[in-house]
């Protein structure tokens, strides 16, 4: 391959960073040099996990969609870290489901209730069929392109068969315990297409890490563990010659090629760009996420629900996910996509607290203890108009792999576990194949 060992850095430990530094030394072994910068001393990134009474919960992603049909690497990931997947439906909980100020018991009693209405009959029918129709464009249109960005990402899905029926479909994911809005001024509704409405999920299991998701990464980086530097911050990255030079809070150090898995604003922020790729980059965006970690009374037979907006009058934000973790816990989740970043923790636990008294009737038992995580730059997304203007095409050719730097963060691909650790581990293995 090489006479010199070449150096490869990786800025970020969380799932995309351990699965490119697993991409690479399954691959090249020690014939490459690798360095593993993170910023936290700890490693798994969003996939947060925290202990409260010997048990665990997730402060970042928490469930895993599963196909125990195709095993991806992902899988094989999963095996080899030997974690104790558990069924997430496996208790029977109920799922509720928050709309237009009522609350529906199971997605089943609001589907049937959608489903008798004769206008929302008729749409139903005729929306199917397209939708079908859609389904197998798009994958066609993948497929031709091979690329996981192809401007068919582009067809805004509520536009396409109207808001109604991309909720409805939504909604039946929930079955599978996963949800989130279908707002495609948060997030492009291709995206949900992507992970929301492809009925290959339907056949996806929902699983929960028992022992919490970050098990999964440390398991997994204990083959490279020297390579990691915890506790270090990579402030800049400079182009010198064939290399790079990567700042860090720590010193300076060259390398050959870098691999950025920070999420797009992140990461395009440690370069000094020029004028036309910063035209491209502002384009990605974030959405400011934060869970709310507290213990709620009065939630006993809920296992997750999803609202449509927050219901307090004065609205905080777009979009709200709960997740009781465990049937005997009062201890939940609830993830909240703000309108506004800079408010304040004690705003967003009382506006929280306000919501769920409203919506569902149970009541925070006590804000002081509630906790709130930032997810600064979860969810990067481009506008439905950047893509079909052909953003990922000038990525591609402009800033992509150009002077020794990988992107692979969110913005590139869905944000999901199994996603980002999929789409790093072959984009990481590809790039290094031209290179090395
Ligand atoms: C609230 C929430 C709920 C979620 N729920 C689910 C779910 O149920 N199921 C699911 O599959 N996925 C879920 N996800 C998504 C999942 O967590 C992500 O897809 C995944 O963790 C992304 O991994 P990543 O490595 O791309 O990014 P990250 O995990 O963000 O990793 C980036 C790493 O880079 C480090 N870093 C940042 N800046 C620097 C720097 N300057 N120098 C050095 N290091 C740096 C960070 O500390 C971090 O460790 C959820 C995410 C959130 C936030």
């Amino acid at each position: 391959m090489m006479g010199i060992k070449k150096r490869i850095a990786i800025i970020g430990s969380g799932a995309s960073g351990i699965a490119a530094a697993r991409s690479i030394s399954h691959i090249y072994g020690d014939q490459v040099d690798l360095t593993l910068f993170e910023k936290n001393d700890y490693i798994g990134g969003k996939s947060r996990t925290t202990m409260i009474d010997g048990r665990n919960y997730e402060l970042g992603s928490g469930l895993i969609i599963s196909s125990p049909l195709k095993k991806t690497v992902f899988h094989k990931a999963l095996d080899e870290a030997n974690v104790t997947l558990e069924n997430a439906r496996k208790d029977k909980r109920g799922i509720v489901y928050y709309s237009g100020g009522k609350v529906y018991k199971s997605p089943d009693e609001y589907n049937v209730k959608a489903l008798f209405s004769t206008k929302r009959l008729f749409r139903y029918v005729r929306d199917v069929p397209i939708f079908v129709f859609r389904q197998l464009q798009f994958d066609l249109m993948i497929k031709l392109n091979r690329h996981p960005h192809s401007r068919y990402f582009a067809m805004p899905l509520d536009k396409n068969y109207g808001l109604w029926f991309v909720n409805r479909f939504a909604f039946g994911m929930q079955g599978f315990g996963y949800a989130d809005t279908s707002d495609s001024k948060l997030c492009p509704a291709t995206y949900y297409y992507h992970q929301y409405f492809d009925f290959r999920m339907l056949f996806k299991l929902s699983v929960i890490v028992k022992e919490g998701t970050q098990t999964i990464w440390e398991r997994l980086a204990a083959e490279f563990k020297e390579d990691i530097s915890l506790g270090t911050t990579v402030t800049s990255l400079e182009k010198q010659g064939s290399q790079v030079l990567v700042n860090t809070d720590k010193g300076s150090e060259k390398f050959d090629y870098v691999i950025n898995t920070l999420a797009l604003p992140t990461a395009f922020a440690l370069s000094t760009l020029s004028q036309s790729e910063e035209e491209i980059t502002k384009h990605v965006k974030c959405n400011p996420y934060v869970t709310v970690m507290a213990e709620l009374a009065n939630m006993n037979n809920i296992g997750s629900f999803n609202m449509d907006t927050i219901t307090a009058s004065n609205r905080l934000g777009e979009a709200m996910f709960v997740y009781k973790r465990y049937a005997d816990s009062a201890i939940c989740t609830i993830n909240v996509v703000l309108k506004d970043e800079n408010t304040d923790d004690e705003t967003i636990i009382d506006h929280t607290a306000a919501s769920l008294e409203e919506g569902f009737g149970a009541t925070m038992v006590d804000k002081k203890s509630a906790q709130v995580v930032r997810w600064k730059d979860y969810f990067s997304y481009l506008e439905g108009e950047q893509i079909s203007d052909g953003w990922f095409e000038e990525f591609e050719n402009e800033i992509q792999a150009k002077h020794g730097i990988l992107y692979i963060g969110s913005g590139l691909h869905f944000e999901s576990l199994e996603q980002s650790y999929n789409y790093s581990y072959k984009r990481v293995k590809d790039f290094l194949a031209k290179q090395l």
